[in-house]
């Protein structure tokens, strides 16, 4: 049987850019979030409500941690504190209870999911080079596959069976992933809310575990809508510039 899985990620409070991603995933028969569904964006609420009322699968990103108090603003750097301590101040209850109970790590039959690095997951540790890469497929055991975000930027790494050779292709425009059976992958299908690859489309990916392929694909959003609201709000004016620029 064919199964389609949309993977999203790093949403940060953006409901612009969710709902146009959601409408590209309208067909698929599940989706993943792979966390840091608030933090930055002027609509961390009905985020939360769109991903908790659908069920979707998450992970905790360090943004969603920021906001509950699980991980100290102090390793925000100042325009992203002040967003999740504004985040922090506004989330209804029923939406911090949901982020609290976010695992750090999930698995499924076809592929494993974290938020960062799976070597350190509760610190958030990113994975920016081969050797970073290298320290999360050491810890995969039998999963060939790990969907991660945390970067914002759509890219894949692929190690042989033959350990210790890791590739690397960053995708920023899209393209597709084609999954042999004798390696393993770590895919980042970059952002939805705040891309920071060059490229200012939302970003998200459909896993076909039947032909195993992993499309990464952007789609168009109003992001002067999300930026007005941000103005309106006070959020800080790099955190709006960034939306347009995709950086
Ligand atoms: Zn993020």
């Amino acid at each position: 049987m064919r199964v389609r899985v949309g993977i999203i990620s790093d949403i940060h409070g953006n409901v612009e850019a969710l709902d146009a991603v959601m409408m590209e995933l309208r067909d698929v028969d599940a989706i993943y979030c792979l966390g840091d569904v608030v933090g930055y964006g002027p609509n961390p609420n009905e985020c939360c409500d769109i991903i908790r009322e659908r069920k979707i699968p998450t992970v905790l990103g360090n943004h969603d941690a920021g906001a509950i108090g699980s991980l100290s603003l102090e390793w925000f750097n100042p325009p992203a504190r002040i967003a999740a301590q504004w985040t922090a101040d506004r989330l209804t209850a029923r939406n911090r209870f949901f982020l609290q109970n976010l695992p750090l790590i999930r698995k499924t039959e076809h592929l494993c999911m974290v938020h960062g690095s799976l070597n350190d997951p509760e610190r958030f540790g990113y994975i920016k080079s081969i050797w970073d890469a290298r320290e999360s497929f050491a810890e995969m055991g039998s999963d060939t596959l790990c969907f991660l975000g945390h970067t914002h930027i759509a890219e894949y790494f692929r190690q042989g069976s033959r350990l210790l050779q890791v590739d690397h292709l960053a995708l920023p425009e899209g393209g597709r992933v084609a999954k042999n059976s004798d390696s393993f992958y770590i895919v980042n299908c970059g952002s939805v809310g705040q891309p920071r690859d060059g490229n200012p489309m939302a970003g998200f990916g459909i896993y076909d575990t039947d032909s195993s392929t992993i499309d990464l694909l952007r789609v168009e959003y109003p992001f002067r809508v999300t930026q007005s609201k941000m103005r309106d709000l006070g959020l800080p004016t790099s955190l709006q510039h960034r939306l347009e620029i995709g950086q």
